[in-house]
């Protein structure tokens, strides 16, 4: 295929309620789509859609959004225009240049996968090798002001029919409000915490407390450099160690299992640089026996359907944070938003990603319109 034309739709939408982990509160959820025009070996123009998850400020990765932005623009879409030909499977390797930026990368190689994808008339789940049409839904739960909040707030979800509940702590706002969780829903309930690196080694001790809860996993408790800090936390406490900041490809998540540092991994695509590069870390993962999960960040309807499809790989065996759109957003970009129902959401079929962009919708929440001169 050959690029014929990108643009970014810069958005902002409203979030149903203020989200709070350990590094900020966001009450909007801003990103960037690109949409790229695309001639096909036989001449048809098909259109893709990737969606890019870098937040609005380098709290969460080093990349943020209006720079991750500017390397697509800048960099990124002119390797894909000085390479000429190209193909999904490619664009990883036309980018190697340009060094980091991994939701950058991935946003471009999500474009270039949707209108491959679709001018073939395949499914992304059938592409990857998706062996389930339904995966099960999980909620994260953001930092409650209170105890009493955290388990209305959660019981809220698990009403709605969530299978698994993910609850953010940070130092203050942990071992109570998991306590109150455990002893108001029971323990059947999937539970599991992500500190979003909010911890040290210093806090062994401290972490430990919470082996008494049953928690599936405590997800990336220490910084996202502390490979080694990790499998000595491992050492120390019974709870499973999930990593999720520390692998940012599937180089750094072989390191991570041969050192001990990550029982669990959880895959977010934009994170690794694209859903290929997830699937690469998937596949490590499994062969050494290690499960995985796919993470959310707060994807529009785009984002959250090709990892629904990601989901359905068969390493993928607990429950990721794929909820429904109406968790975060009253209206999405897509003309079918993704639905939970019965503790599931289902994994479209369609071509590409299998959803529509509702142009109306984009218009609506777009902040700003750049094309990108080719
Ligand atoms: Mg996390």
């Amino acid at each position: 295929m050959k690029l014929l034309a990108a643009r970014l739709h810069h958005l902002e939408l409203p979030l149903v309620s203020p989200f709070t982990t350990s590094f900020m509160t966001q009450t909007h959820k801003r990103c960037f789509l690109v949409e790229m025009e695309l001639e096909t070996t036989d001449g048809t123009v098909v259109t893709g859609w990737g969606e890019n998850v870098a937040l609005d400020r380098p709290f969460y990765s080093p990349e943020h959004l209006d720079g991750s932005a500017e390397v697509v623009a800048r960099w990124l879409v002119p390797e894909l225009v000085a390479a000429g030909e190209i193909t999904a499977e490619t664009v990883h390797h036309h980018l190697r240049r340009v060094i980091g930026n991994p939701m950058a990368k991935a946003s471009v190689e999500m474009a270039v996968l949707d209108a491959q994808l679709r001018s073939e008339g395949k499914s992304f789940a059938s592409y990857l090798g998706a062996v389930s049409s339904a995966v099960p839904s999980g909620v994260s739960v953001g930092i409650q002001d209170s105890v009493a909040q955290t388990v209305r707030v959660v019981g809220g979800y698990i009403d709605e029919g969530y299978a698994r509940i993910k609850l953010k702590i940070q130092p203050g706002a942990d071992i109570e409000h998991v306590a109150a969780v455990r002893r108001e829903f029971g323990d059947e309930l999937l539970f599991q915490v992500d500190a979003n690196a909010a911890y040290t080694l210093v806090d062994a001790a401290h972490l430990r407390r919470l082996d008494e809860y049953g928690l599936l996993l405590i997800e990336q408790p220490l910084g996202e450099a502390d490979l080694r800090q990790h499998a000595e936390l491992a050492k120390q406490m019974s709870t499973p160690i999930c990593l999720d900041e520390s692998i940012d490809s599937a180089e750094t998540a072989a390191d991570a299992i041969s050192l001990g540092s990550a029982a669990v991994i959880n895959i977010k695509p934009g994170r690794v640089g694209g859903y290929l590069e997830a699937r690469r870390i998937h596949d490590i993962a499994r062969a050494h026996g290690i499960a995985v999960w796919c993470g959310g960040m707060l994807e529009t309807g785009i984002g959250r359907a090709a990892n629904a499809a990601l989901a359905a790989l068969p390493g993928f065996t607990l429950p990721g944070d794929i909820s429904g759109s109406d968790r975060f957003y009253a209206l999405d970009i897509t003309t079918e938003p993704i639905r939970m129902h019965d503790g599931v959401v289902d994994v479209p079929a369609g071509p590409g990603f299998g959803i529509e962009v509702d142009p109306d919708r984009v218009a609506e929440f777009r902040t700003a319109l750049v094309e990108i001169q080719l």
